[in-house]
């Protein structure tokens, strides 16, 4: 396929999701992510030889929410290497991203990194000797030397509507703590979470930040080569929550979601892709985000199980 064909299929494909009448349920637990339009779509393409090819609502900019959690995983790994597994497991979850019942069944000790408890001890990990504003600041350095885009910033505003109604995190903190596994006092450890969920970005931002997991880019210096590896593969077995299994047999793409609709899926040496749809299915994740590629996948038999 050439890449205008390329670029076709993404036009195509953003024509067929504006037809469709389910886009799914927008967040409304977190008051400002509700405000955003259902009807919004975009996505973005990057490929190894450096081309990016979009369509749709690629330039918008949406709340990332849990797309930042392969943020704080690649910063922990690359600070504290098998040492993190000692506070948190690598297996996905059947229960609900933000479970209290889980965690409490399995004694504080959170499934992956890619549930919210999860997060939230990979947040307190890279907390450990910076002041939060600090954590901040090299979580943003980051994501902007990945994205080779400065133009990445927090929106206060969804990150102060969450810590208001985000209830279930901050129970989860305090089960985590009970637990003797937050190391920071909870509300600085959610402080920091729930920032870094606030981050915004576009599609091709997005998309160009996933470039050093598909293997195109130099990783930024954090990351090793076995940790891209170890990070892809939790996005292919935990990055959709309960989710994760229906998302690998119909898209096939190593992939993490977040409750602002947006998704990033890494095909290793062949495409760092983004997209982004509000509406989410039961699980959370982009109802259309998922649609849009299953069908790209399909279409170009891009799925990490394909033969050819
Ligand atoms: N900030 C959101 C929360 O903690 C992130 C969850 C998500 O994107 N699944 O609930």
């Amino acid at each position: 396929m050439s890449k205008t064909d390329l670029h076709q299929t993404l036009l195509d494909i953003c024509a067929d999701m504006a037809g469709c009448n389910d886009k799914g349920a927008v967040a409304n637990y977190i008051p400002e992510l509700a405000k955003v339009s259902p009807d919004r779509f975009g996505i973005s393409v990057c490929l190894a030889d450096g081309q990016q090819f979009s369509a749709g609502d690629a330039t918008a900019r949406f709340s990332v929410q849990s797309v930042s959690k392969v943020f704080t995983l690649a910063i922990a790994l690359g600070r504290y290497g098998d040492g993190l597994w000692r506070r948190v497991g690598r297996e996905p979850s059947t229960h609900e991203f933000n479970s209290v019942q889980e965690l409490e069944l399995r004694k504080g000790i959170p499934p992956n990194p890619f549930v919210n408890a999860g997060a939230l001890v990979t947040t307190d990990m890279i907390l450990a000797g910076s002041t939060p504003a600090e954590t901040l600041g090299e979580m943003l350095r980051f994501v902007r030397q990945a994205a080779s885009d400065d133009d990445i910033l927090i929106d206060p505003a969804v990150a102060a509507s969450e810590t208001i109604t985000g209830h279930k995190n901050w129970a989860l903190a305090h089960f985590l703590a009970s637990f003797k596994n937050l190391e920071h006092p909870c509300e600085r450890t959610l402080g920091v979470y729930f920032h870094h969920c606030a981050i915004e970005m576009t599609c091709e931002q997005l998309a160009h930040f996933g470039r050093f997991l598909a293997g195109f880019s130099h990783s930024p210096s954090l990351v090793s080569r076995d940790n891209v590896r170890s990070i892809n593969a939790l996005m292919m077995t935990c990055g959709h929550y309960n989710g994760s299994g229906e998302f690998a047999y119909r898209v096939g793409i190593p992939a993490k979601s977040g409750v602002g609709g947006g998704i990033l899926a890494i095909l290793p040496g062949k495409a760092s892709i983004a997209v982004w749809s509000p509406g989410l299915n039961k699980q959370g994740n982009s109802l259309l985000g998922t649609r849009a590629l299953e069908a790209l996948s399909k279409s170009l038999e891009w799925s990490v199980f394909d033969s050819g």
